[in-house]
């Protein structure tokens, strides 16, 4: 069996969310807890845990999610303004779902990349 997250039943349709764009390899939607006036997260419609599991059959997906990434902050209007794109790893990279996923985040100056 396949194995699931709470991103998968998203992409499906399953749970709600304010979902801003889907195709045929990815979904984006508003993260649920947002950190900036514009907080989105992309994911790969097909579960890759983290990117420690990204291998060649996700290299397009990888693209595609980049461009789709990028084209939702130009529709959200901070383009020109200017935004974050982040993937947390792993443990000490704070990632708290293990379904790979891309946040956009922007619409306020984001500061350091990393507090102190
Ligand atoms: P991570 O820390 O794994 O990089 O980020 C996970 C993100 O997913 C967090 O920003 C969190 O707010 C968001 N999130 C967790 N559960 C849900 C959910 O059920 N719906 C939405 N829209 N976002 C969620």
């Amino acid at each position: 069996m396949a194995v699931d997250t709470i991103f998968s039943k998203i992409v499906r349709g399953e749970i709600p969310a304010d979902i801003v764009y889907q195709d045929d390899l990815v979904t984006a939607f508003r993260d649920i807890n947002a950190q900036a006036p514009t907080h989105i997260l992309v994911v790969p419609n097909h579960v890759v845990p983290g990117a420690d599991d990204v291998t060649e059959r996700d290299e397009a997906v990888l693209g595609r999610l980049f461009r789709v990434a990028t084209a939702v902050a130009r529709a959200e209007g901070i383009g020109q303004s200017g935004y974050r794109l982040i993937v947390n790893c792993g443990a000490d990279g704070g990632q708290e779902v293990p379904h790979l996923h891309m946040h956009v985040l922007g619409g306020r100056p984001l500061g350091r990349m990393l507090p102190g």
